[in-house]
């Protein structure tokens, strides 16, 4: 058996013409979405994805607003620039880039930005909105994730998931999106001793972890669908995920690739909660 694959590219492209539709009516409404994305320092990969993401905004015809900092930068500096895009009635949502200088507190940054303009989805308001089941924004990477399961019509009632990482930005948040759906959630660490044992009972994996080769083929039941966050070099430099793609796509049902699986899905749901952060500006709720 050869696994689907579940193309982040096309689905990314299919729900940004959605967005840049939506935006387009707004913008006759004389509101144009705005994003502020927010770099302190010169770290290569973080200018990377700020550059990725300012273009996907133009590219959706949402405003974007790039402020680059110096690294020496204070953090009370940051909090007041922080505060003036709270204020900006130009910017519904502000993505502070991390990591932040060791000289930053990052989650007091995090909290300073207005929640009705959290993008990101880690201020405590909406981490608390997704515990709870409010609406609030959902952090991005678990949110596409979600997307993606959407778009192989899986049900997710009664079937069993692993989620493979406990990071705030993706494994925990992934792990409630998940229950919120009605599967039975099995979180998996750094401290858990048989990882396989758990991978093997799963009908959804997630990999989240940052290592290459967490899950191979033996630890796959015939037909789970697997989804693959990582984000890591192989020998040669190449990007690839934590799962082994060539020996997991032989077990799974559905595969997500590395590259062109969660990643490009992580910057369309930013725009997508940009253009829902300025629809509950423009209507009170998102469309
Ligand atoms: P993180 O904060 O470093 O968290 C990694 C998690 O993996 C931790 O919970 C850790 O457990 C767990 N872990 C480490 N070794 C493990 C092992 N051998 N077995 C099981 N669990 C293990 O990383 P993150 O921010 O969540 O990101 C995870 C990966 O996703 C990284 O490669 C990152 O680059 C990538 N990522 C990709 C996107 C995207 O758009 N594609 C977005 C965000 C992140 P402990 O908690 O016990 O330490």
């Amino acid at each position: 058996m050869s696994a689907q694959l579940i193309d982040g590219n096309a689905l990314s492209q299919q729900l940004r013409r959605d967005v840049a539709a939506r935006a387009q009516a707004l913008k006759a409404r004389g509101i144009t979405p705005g994003l502020a994305v927010v770099l302190v320092g010169d770290n290569p990969a973080s200018q990377v994805y700020v550059r990725n993401k300012v273009k996907a905004c133009e590219d959706a015809g949402l405003h974007s607003v790039l402020e680059k900092y110096d690294a020496s930068l204070s953090e009370v500096d940051l909090l007041t620039r922080v505060e003036s895009l709270n204020q900006d009635p130009s910017i519904h949502g502000i993505l502070v880039q991390l990591p932040l200088p060791a000289h930053i507190d990052s989650q007091k940054i995090i909290e300073a930005i207005s929640p009705g303009k959290d993008v990101d989805g880690f201020h405590v308001a909406s981490a608390g909105a997704l515990m709870t089941g409010m609406p609030g924004f959902w952090p991005c990477t678990p949110y596409g994730c979600m997307k993606m399961l959407e778009s192989i019509d899986y049900n997710l009632r009664g079937k069993h998931a692993v989620v493979i990482g406990r990071s705030n930005i993706v494994g925990k948040p992934m792990a409630l999106m998940l229950l919120q759906q009605n599967a039975t959630v099995t979180i998996c660490h750094s401290a858990t001793p048989n990882l396989k044992t758990m991978t093997l009972q799963a009908d959804v994996i997630v990999a989240a972890v940052g290592k290459r080769n967490v899950l191979t083929a033996d630890m796959v039941k015939p037909g789970a669908v697997v989804l693959d966050v990582g984000m890591n070099r192989n020998d040669e430099g190449k990007l690839c995920g934590d799962v082994d793609f060539e020996g997991v796509k032989q077990v799974a049902s559905f595969i997500t690739p590395v590259p062109g699986g969660v990643g490009p899905m992580t910057i369309t749901m930013l725009l997508v909660n940009t253009l829902a952060a300025a629809e509950t500006i423009a209507h009170g709720s998102p469309v």
